[in-house]
């Protein structure tokens, strides 16, 4: 199961414990207002009920139907209340009793004062009969008006609430009955037997009167007492039912208080738990992967990561594996293909190393024969002295660094005479020969620092290093010795030569070779086979 299945699945679980949790949370707190509803009914119904039974008081003592009319309105509107609450089932028929009993108490407490009205009306016309003059003798009329006040003291006793005042009043009402018999059969006019018989049926209807207003009473007290027995009972059983409220609310408050604890404390664990498992997972798979990787990393692409299950990590560490798979087969095709690189490498470095060596023979040859060629561009072909452009050069350069470091140094020039006849006489090749052999002359009659160059086809020039101008005509003279002492090929020739000789005095090249050519000239002038110099003591150093 992936990961984000689990924290899914997980949050879930929590917000279906935290859902249950609301809805019986919510439960308990309509029945808890349910309750305070009920408990706010009962009280009403209490104050209600106690204002009923004041009005209810009121109207036994006082008799108004005003009173008995919001007695029966109270009692409703008490009842109306009642029917909404499930509390008080009982209530609510002892309710319908209590009405059921006002309504007849209205009826006995309505009838009772009719009944008492029309008995005091009887008892006023009694008493005005009894009081008229023309009645009875004065003795019997003191007799019934005493009879009457009796009678009326006990009409007060009764308001008084005089509970033998009934059967009193009804012996009192029989004795005036058979007083009023007594008077008709005694009656000495008829007048006076009316007026007993008249008495007479006021005292009968006054007894039923009575009589009926006896039971009446009893009626009420019973009703009263019946009422308030409802009553009393109603007040206990709503006290009772306030108990039970009292306590179911404790105990729901209670429970509510359990409950947030336990819920806290499941989603609490719940929520370590579910952390715990995830990050148990998270931290085995991250060290499976962090070591795989670590021992892939390292060259190791054999390992294989292993991490059960079908979640994130377990889909990453079969990703890892086949990329591992992948490293694998790469590395060997590396390998392999490194193998033959290296072969390759050392094929190509042994050939290039052949190609160096070949190279390096090559510019070893090369600088031989440039070597060569350079000797050849400044060498002169047929005698192997320096040619006219290298003497040039060497004079250019030798008459910078005698100027620069105030060096002197002498040149001789040098021409063999009539060498014209040489070869006309002997043929060019030998007059080859006679150059090659003087040159062979020279070279052995000068220093190694000496440059000797041909200069022309039969001349030459001798430049003669760091030598003074006296030095060098001592030179130049052992030098023609040896020439015209000299024997020439097989053909035993001899030749002379004449010579110029100078030293350099801040010349050029050009006037210094055209000064020592000039010396040359007057040397052939001079007869030949002779040195001609311009030696000056004064000036040249010696
Ligand atoms: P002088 O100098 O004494 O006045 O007489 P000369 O005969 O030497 O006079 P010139 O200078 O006129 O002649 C020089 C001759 O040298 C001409 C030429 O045939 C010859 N010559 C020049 N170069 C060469 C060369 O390379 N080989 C040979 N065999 N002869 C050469
Ligand atoms: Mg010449
Ligand atoms: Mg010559």
């Amino acid at each position: 199961m992936s990961i984000r299945r689990r924290l899914f699945l997980s949050l879930s679980f929590i917000l279906i414990i935290l859902l249950a949790f609301g809805i019986y949370m919510h439960n308990l707190y309509q029945t808890l207002a349910q309750h305070m509803e009920d408990a706010s009914v009962i009280s009403l119904t209490l104050r209600s009920l106690q204002h009923t039974q004041i009005d209810q008081a009121s109207f036994v003592k006082y008799g108004k139907a005003d009173d008995a009319n919001s007695c029966c309105r109270e009692i409703t509107e008490v009842k109306n209340e009642i029917t909404h609450t499930t509390l008080l089932p009982g209530i609510e028929a002892q309710t319908n009793s209590y009405i059921a009993y006002l309504e007849q108490l209205k009826i006995v407490r309505i009838q009772m004062v009719e009944s008492e009205k029309y008995l005091n009306e009887t008892s006023s016309a009694l008493m005005a009969l009894i009081s008229d003059e023309t009645q009875p003798p004065n003795f019997d009329r003191a007799y019934i008006l005493s009879k009457l006040v009796d009678g009326m003291n006990t009409e007060n006793r009764y308001q008084l609430s005089n509970r033998q005042y009934g059967v009193e009043q009804l012996a009192y009402l029989n004795d005036i009955s058979a007083y009023a018999e007594s008077i008709r059969r005694t009656a000495s006019t008829s007048e006076m037997a009316e007026t007993a018989i008249m008495l007479f049926n006021l005292s009968r209807d006054l007894y039923d009167v009575n009589k009926d207003l006896i039971t009446l009473r009893q009626n009420l007290e019973k009703l009263t007492l019946q009422l308030n027995t409802l009553v009393d009972n109603m007040t206990n059983d709503m006290d009772s039912v306030m108990l039970d409220l009292r306590q179911t609310n404790e105990r729901v408050v209670y429970q509510i208080k359990n409950l947030y604890i336990t819920m806290f404390s499941i989603i609490f664990f719940a929520s370590i738990f579910i952390l715990a498992q995830l990050s148990a997972r998270i931290n085995n798979s991250l060290k499976s992967l962090t070591d795989g990787t670590k021992r892939i990393s390292e060259g190791d692409y054999n390992s294989n990561i292993i991490i059960d299950g079908n979640d994130e990590f377990a889909t990453l560490s079969t990703s890892i594996n086949s990329m591992a798979e992948t490293l694998r087969n790469a590395h060997f095709s590396i390998v392999t293909y490194n193998n033959q690189l290296e072969k390759m490498v050392d094929a190509k470095t042994m050939e290039l190393l052949q190609t160096k060596d070949d190279l390096e023979h090559l510019n070893r040859k090369l600088v031989q024969e440039k070597e060569k060629y350079v000797i050849l561009a400044m060498t002169d072909a047929l005698t192997g002295l320096k040619n006219r452009a290298f003497l040039i050069s060497y004079l250019d350069q030798a008459i910078n660094e005698a100027k620069r470091y105030h060096h002197t140094f002498s040149i001789m020039l040098l021409d063999i005479d009539f060498f014209k006849h040489v070869n006309d006489q002997y043929g060019h090749h030998t007059g080859d020969e006679v150059l090659k052999s003087l040159a062979e002359i020279l070279n052995k009659a000068c220093r190694q620092a000496d440059i000797i160059a041909r200069y022309g086809g039969e001349e030459f020039i001798i430049v003669f290093a760091s030598t003074p101008l006296e030095s060098a005509i001592v030179t130049a003279e052992r030098i023609r010795e040896k020439v015209s002492a000299a024997h020439f090929t097989a053909l035993d020739l001899h030749i002379t030569i004449s010579a110029g000789v100078t030293t350099y005095r801040g010349d050029t090249t050009s006037s210094l070779i055209e000064r020592v050519d000039a010396l040359q000239y007057k040397a052939k002038d001079s007869g030949r086979n002779c040195i001609i110099h311009d030696f000056e003591p004064e000036s040249d150093p010696v």
